[in-house]
């Protein structure tokens, strides 16, 4: 496996830091960049994204944020919006993947876009899942100063 450091191209799947624990069997891809091709093909890939979901999940509920709104929290999604930027992200627990977009883009991409956005296979799948429940949120009233 591959682990790239810092590296943002669209064709990795990346991470922040989320496994502090040195001894842990996943530190190493903890902060870490893989080739989207490498990532999914591995074998650990669905415990991997499962847990970075966990910790994604576990940091809305325990920091509380003026900034941050939940916009939806289900087994496999989890939606937040980010007044400052008034960026959605959407955090997907099979792939293990955040996509973030601009209000500005949210229905183009929800009608379709995302289809051809979203990485093959793995996190196309992930949102596919999900776009209905996706359709039926609200998002709230954008911040006026920016
Ligand atoms: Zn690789």
């Amino acid at each position: 496996m591959c682990p790239l450091r810092r590296n943002t191209l669209s064709t990795h799947f990346r991470n922040a830091r989320f496994i502090t624990n040195k001894s842990h069997d996943f530190y190493r891809f903890s902060d870490a960049a893989l080739h989207w091709n490498c990532y999914v093909k591995w074998p650990h890939q669905g415990r991997l994204a499962s847990m970075y979901f966990e910790v994604a999940l576990q940091r809305s509920e325990l920091t509380r944020s003026q900034h941050r709104k939940t916009l939806m929290k289900s087994p496999e999604v989890l939606v937040e919006y980010w007044f400052e930027m008034n960026e959605v992200s959407v955090m997907l627990r099979k792939s293990g993947t955040e996509i973030r977009l601009h209000r500005s883009r949210w229905q183009a991409w929800l009608d379709g876009a995302w289809r051809s956005e979203c990485r093959p296979e793995l996190e196309h799948n992930a949102v596919s899942e999900c776009i209905p429940q996706l359709r039926e949120l609200q998002l709230p009233e954008s911040n006026a100063q920016t």
